[in-house]
């Protein structure tokens, strides 16, 4: 059980593996094969003396790519491997073992994240050809979220669209916001206590968390619902589709190429989806950047109002992912935009707390605490892998 867990998240065209030691202080072998099955697939990643590296892969498959990560970690022995599943649909409320009945029921899934669950699928398959008596366990980004209420989840649409189509909201970002309200019971001093997270990446969504399980998020059905993101719309009128499909004769698959690839952060500023770029052009007084900016705030502002209503008590907002993690004034401007809170952001601990640290960032003046907690998706996989072969290996003793 000492031995390092080996977490896949595989996505259509990239693989992201990490060899997450026992100990959470030792060092993890992690790397990316991206643009597979284009001529410039490459694996990048960190090798065994720390030292980096890169590789074509030339025009490589998932189990191409899959194969050249595991020469790189030859002579490393997993216990396990764990995979990132986006899509756990009602079925999956925890991390749960891989067999053919389980392949199955994720398969039955792939109506609810077509994009997502096939290529989650692919790693499984190529990870179980290469490593036939690995034990592989699922964890599921949706799974931390099965514990939101009806009123949480539920649609205002008839039932039967529920009952017999699923058609409700799920939530994502899971693994993200159960390490990060795990660290904030341990940290603020408050547990069981009422956080709020923003988890602010290329992807970004809000959680609720009451007593260590999630009771609200703002993302739905689809990874789509909720704030603004790097390329995806987050909320509009959900008029809008009929609207463009009369007015402009636009087809699904174009309006779902627009709400997805060409819309938040990228579609306000014209510009970029990459915040780094955008604070750079919005000191240089780039409209487009700072009205995207702006709106992105906001937005989370009023998301993270909205979604306190889900908590009795408010006890703390924690920021995490890559803008979460380092874009102190995005930080602050949202902090800005929550008056009522009675929040009291520590300026220079704003400033100071980026780069990866973990840290406490307002004026402990008895109002809600505000922290940054860095995200540890892998490490959470990891811990919940390895949680369950405990299990297993206790029911078995
Ligand atoms: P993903 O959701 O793909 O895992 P990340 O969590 O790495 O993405 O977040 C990517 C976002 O974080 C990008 O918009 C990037 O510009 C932003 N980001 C990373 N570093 C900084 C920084 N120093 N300042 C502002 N934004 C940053």
């Amino acid at each position: 059980m000492n031995n390092p867990v080996l977490v896949i998240n595989c996505g259509s065209s990239s693989i992201k593996y990490a060899l997450v030691p026992a100990a959470p202080d030792q060092p993890r072998l992690a790397g990316l094969a991206e643009r597979l099955g284009g001529v410039d697939a490459r694996l990048t990643g960190v090798d065994g003396s720390g030292g980096e590296f890169s590789c074509p892969l030339h025009g490589a498959d998932h189990a191409e790519a899959m194969a050249a990560i595991l020469e790189r970690l030859e002579g490393q022995h997993p216990v396990a491997v764990g995979h990132r599943i986006v899509h756990g649909g009602e079925r999956f409320t925890r991390a749960t073992r891989i067999d053919a009945p389980v392949k199955r029921a994720i398969e039955a899934t792939v109506a609810l994240a077509p994009l997502h669950n096939p290529a989650n699928l692919a790693g499984v398959e190529a990870t179980l050809s290469l490593f036939p008596d690995l034990p592989q366990v699922a964890v599921f980004d949706t799974a931390f979220h099965q514990t939101l209420p009806p009123r949480a989840y539920r649609y205002a649409l008839p039932e039967g669209l529920y009952r017999n189509h699923g058609i409700r909201r799920y939530g994502f970002h899971g693994s993200s916001h159960a390490h990060v309200s795990a660290r904030l019971d341990a940290l603020g001093g408050r547990s069981h206590g009422g956080w709020l997270i923003a988890h602010l990446g290329n992807g970004c969504s809000t959680c609720a968390v009451w007593q260590g399980q999630s009771v609200d998020t703002s993302m739905g059905l689809t990874p789509l619902e909720g704030l603004v993101m790097g390329t995806r719309s987050g909320d509009v009128d959900p008029g809008l589709h009929a609207h463009l499909a009369r007015q402009l004769g636009w087809s699904i698959e174009r309006i779902d190429t627009l709400l997805n690839k060409e819309s938040g952060l990228l579609g306000l500023s014209g510009l970029s989806n990459d915040m780094r770029r955008l604070e750079q052009a919005a000191a240089e007084h780039h409209a487009g950047a700072e009205l995207a900016i702006e709106v992105f705030c906001y937005r989370i502002a009023k998301s993270l109002a909205a979604l306190s209503c889900a908590l009795p008590r408010l006890d703390g907002i924690a920021f995490t992912g890559g803008i979460g993690e380092n874009a102190s004034a995005v930080r602050a401007r949202v902090v800005e935009q929550l008056p009522h809170f009675g929040l009291r952001l520590a300026a220079e601990a704003n400033a100071s707390t980026v780069g990866g640290r973990e840290g406490r960032i307002d004026l402990d003046a008895g109002g809600p605490q505000l922290w940054v907690i860095p995200t540890d998706e892998e490490g959470r996989i990891a811990e919940e892998t390895r949680q369950l072969l405990q299990e297993h290996h206790h029911d078995a003793t």
